[in-house]
C-alpha cells in the first residue's frame, strides 16, 4: 500500500515539477507587473526609476558630487578630526565619499536614510564606501566593522540605525563581520545640530562604553561607521570606548564629512 501510495507520489510529482516551472516563467513578466504597480521611485525626486538605478535616480546622483579620488574624503575626515581634537591616535586610517553640503540631493539623501528608516538606501552607501576603501588599497587587516550605536530609546523612536545599514553593506563588499555589542551609547543625547565644538564635547563626554557582557571581545583593527562626519566628537567619543573595549586601532568610515575651510 506504501509502496503504491510512493508511486502515485512520483507520478504527481512530475505534473507538479512542470507546474512550478510554468509557474517560474510566469514569474519574470510577474515582475515586470509588481513594477508597473508599484514602481520604485528616486528617494530624492521621486522620479520612477530605470534599470539599472537602485534608490536614486542617475541626475540626483550627479549632484551627489563625490571627493575627486578614493585618498580625498579620508585626508578631509582626518583634517577635520584633527583640527577639533589635535594630533592624536584616532582614526589611524578614514574613508569618505562626499563632501557634505546643508542643502541638495546628498543632503535630502542622507536625511531620507536616517529619519525614514530605508535601510537598502543605507546598505547600498555602504557599499559604495567599501568599494572606495578597496579603491584607495584595501583596509588592511581589519578584525570588525563596527556601526556607531544610537541610544536604545533613540533606536525605536527612529525604528532603526542607519549606521548599521551603511555597515552591513561595506561588510558585504569588503567580506567582512559587523560588531553591534562591544560598546553601547549610555546617555541619550539631543540633536548635536546647532551646538558649537565646545558644547559637543561636553555633550559627548563618556556617553558611549565598552559592553562587557558581549559574546565575542574584538581587539585588533576595526572600522568604525557613522553616516555623516561634522566635527568627528561622536566618532572620537566612540572610538576611545572601544580602546576601552580592547581595540588597538580604530579607522573611521563615513558616507560624508563636513569639510573644514582651509
Ligand atoms: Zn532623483
Amino acid at each position: 500500500m506504501i509502496e503504491r501510495l510512493a508511486h502515485s507520489f512520483g507520478a504527481l510529482s512530475r505534473p507538479l515539477g512542470s507546474l512550478a516551472q510554468s509557474l517560474g516563467t510566469l514569474a519574470r513578466p510577474l515582475e515586470g507587473l509588481t513594477h508597473l504597480l508599484f514602481p520604485q521611485v528616486c528617494v530624492v525626486c521621486r522620479k520612477t526609476l530605470t534599470a539599472p538605478e537602485q534608490q536614486l535616480c542617475s541626475a540626483c546622483l550627479t549632484d551627489f558630487a563625490p571627493f575627486p579620488n578614493p585618498l580625498a574624503g579620508g585626508q578631509a575626515v582626518i583634517r577635520s578630526v584633527n583640527s577639533h581634537f589635535g594630533l592624536g591616535a584616532i582614526p589611524s586610517a578614514a574613508w569618505s565619499l562626499y563632501p557634505y553640503r546643508s542643502n541638495g540631493a546628498l543632503h535630502d539623501a542622507l536625511h531620507a536614510m536616517k529619519y525614514e528608516g530605508l535601510f537598502p538606501l543605507g546598505r547600498l552607501f555602504g557599499r559604495w564606501l567599501g568599494e572606495l576603501v578597496q579603491s584607495a588599497g584595501g583596509a588592511g587587516e581589519v578584525e570588525a566593522i563596527v556601526p556607531v550605536p544610537l541610544h536604545p530609546l533613540k533606536r525605536i523612536e527612529r525604528s532603526y540605525n542607519q549606521s548599521e545599514a551603511i555597515a552591513s553593506g561595506m561588510a558585504e563588499v569588503l567580506d567582512l563581520p559587523v560588531v553591534e555589542d562591544s560598546i553601547e551609547r549610555s546617555a541619550y543625547t539631543g540633536s548635536q545640530t546647532g551646538l558649537g565644538i565646545t558644547e559637543r564635547r561636553k555633550n559627548m563626554a563618556g556617553v558611549f562604553r565598552p559592553v562587557t557582557r558581549n559574546s565575542h571581545r574584538i581587539s585588533g583593527r576595526v572600522v568604525l561607521v557613522d553616516d555623516v562626519l561634522t566635527t568627528g566628537a561622536t566618532m572620537v567619543a566612540a572610538a576611545s570606548a572601544l580602546k576601552e573595549a580592547g581595540v588597538d586601532e580604530v579607522a573611521f568610515a563615513v558616507v560624508a564629512v563636513t569639510e573644514e575651510k582651509e
